[in-house]
């Protein structure tokens, strides 16, 4: 659980007013609202096919949307993906990780973390070795560095791709379904880092089967029904007292 006090608090970094998302006649994302504050972590449940994954590409602009209004960090996306420098900004703001763990596979773990920072931020090879090796050890694969990701087990490549996204330095981070993939022996290790990076005070949108998880270490948990915000608010509330049927039936379901 995130410290209050630790809290920078102040304009949202991410806001979607009223956003609706098609493919073709199918209508995804229904008036979405949403607003995540600095040091916040949201998580965000629902049933397979709800719209999650959509929500949470729309956010780094990976999917376009058609009505509404999103904002990363003060960098506005609009309606059918205009605005291609903006899209720039976003993506080196925003870190991602995703249920397949999508390393590069003919690269070593170090030069899977490094590539984007020197690429992208500019970074010379030296420096972004030495940030490199920081996250690796922060996600206790320290020792892995020198070794290609296929000879890693799921749990050891998604901390990679973590901190791969982390050596960005991003001002927020999105998980969809991060553990999903993993055998059930690795998911531990995946969301203790996920946790550890949550106590420091990162922003997190994060969306998650792991209902352990989200009861710990969410400071809002949001449930997303056939496209829609159902209901929204603090673990205890969710799990404990769910007020909407569907958000009743689908933890019935679950835990
Ligand atoms: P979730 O992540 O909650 O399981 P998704 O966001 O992946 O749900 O999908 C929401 C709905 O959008 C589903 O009905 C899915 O079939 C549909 N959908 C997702 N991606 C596409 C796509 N690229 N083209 C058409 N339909 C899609
Ligand atoms: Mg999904």
């Amino acid at each position: 659980m995130n410290d209050e006090t630790s809290k920078s608090g102040g304009e949202p970094i991410v806001r979607l007013d009223k956003v609706n998302k098609y493919f073709g006649s199918l209508h995804v994302l229904k008036d979405i609202d949403l607003e995540v504050t600095p040091g916040e972590v949201v998580v965000i449940i629902g049933a397979s096919g709800s719209g999650k994954s959509t929500l949470i590409r729309c956010i780094n602009g990976l999917e376009e949307f058609q009505q509404g209004a999103l904002e990363v960090d003060g960098n506005p996306l609009l309606p059918h993906g205009k605005a291609t420098k903006t899209l720039q900004k976003i993506r080196t703001e925003v870190g991602m990780v995703f249920q397949q763990f999508n390393l590069f596979p003919h690269l070593s773990v170090l030069d899977n973390v490094t590539l984007a920072p020197m690429k992208v931020r500019g970074l010379s090879r030296e420096d972004a070795i030495k940030i490199a090796e920081r996250l690796l050890d922060r996600v206790g694969i320290g020792d892995q560095a020198q070794k290609y990701p296929s000879q890693l087990s799921g749990g050891q490549q998604q901390r990679v791709a973590l901190a791969r996204a982390l050596a960005m330095e991003p001002r927020l981070m999105l998980f969809d379904e991060p553990t999903s993939a993993l055998d059930p022996e690795m998911i531990g290790e995946v969301l203790d880092a996920m946790r550890e990076l949550a106590n420091e005070g990162m922003t997190m949108l994060v969306v998650t089967h792991e209902m352990g998880f989200a009861r710990e270490v969410a400071d809002r948990v949001i449930f997303i029904h056939k496209g829609e915000i159902a209901e929204e608010g603090p673990p205890e509330t969710i799990f404990d007292s769910p007020q909407a049927e569907p958000t009743r039936q689908f933890l019935s379901r679950v835990l």
